[in-house]
């Protein structure tokens, strides 16, 4: 029988980088990751494609899918709904290729609970202060928004433990170098390999 592939949770605070990291993983010829796509409530921004970026749902269609056992994991994060297809990520497991979630951490913490031996990876941001002038310099969010994205940021921050490892995103292709050494290592450890 084919190995199942392995699930990578990628999570750490919003503004951290997340996005641009996994846009990096993802960009290397050599990737070998599929990603699922995420389903949210939140308004598209400019650029994003519904099915590309994201799954862009009303808030009455999140609950439905809910309702429906559709999600593996979902959480709400700054007054909007982010869940990843349950579907999606069960099929390519057992495909035999890995999966590539990028979520922020309660719904990181609700994938440890049902997948225990995913493989947990934290991206750090170098310091507060350095998150906050990211957040602030991507420009698309207001004060308040702001406020709350860092005040959500700290209490994130204090998850950490719940990982396997941490990496710090001081540099977006070093991130990416890291979490790829960490991607193979565990293909080895596990014998994926
Ligand atoms: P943004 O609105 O900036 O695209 O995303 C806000 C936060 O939601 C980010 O931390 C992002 O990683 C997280 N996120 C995106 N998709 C999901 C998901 O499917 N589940 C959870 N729990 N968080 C998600």
């Amino acid at each position: 029988m084919k190995e199942k592939g392995l699930l990578i949770v990628l999570s750490g605070p919003s503004g951290v980088g997340k996005g641009t990291v996994r846009k990096a993983v993802f960009s290397r010829p050599d990737a070998q990751f599929e990603y699922s796509i995420s389903a949210t409530t939140r308004t598209p921004r400019e650029g994003e494609i519904d099915g590309v970026d994201y799954f862009f749902k009303s808030k009455e269609e999140f609950r439905q899918m809910i309702r429906d056992g559709k999600l593996l994991e979902y959480a709400e994060y700054v007054g909007n709904y982010y869940g990843t297809p349950l579907d999606y990520v069960n099929d390519t497991l057992n495909s035999g290729k890995d999966v590539f979630l990028e979520i922020e951490v309660q719904g990181a913490k609700q994938v440890r609970e049902k997948i225990p031996d995913g493989l947990f990876i934290f991206l750090m941001p170098p310091s507060l202060n350095e998150l906050q002038s990211r957040i602030v310099g991507r420009g698309t969010e207001s004060v308040e928004l702001i406020r709350n994205r860092m005040e959500a940021a700290r209490r994130e921050i204090e998850l950490m433990s719940l990982y396997d490892y941490i990496v710090e995103n001081d540099d977006v292709e070093k991130a990416v170098d890291r979490i790829n050494a960490i991607v193979q290592a565990e293909h080895y450890r596990t014998e994926r390999i």
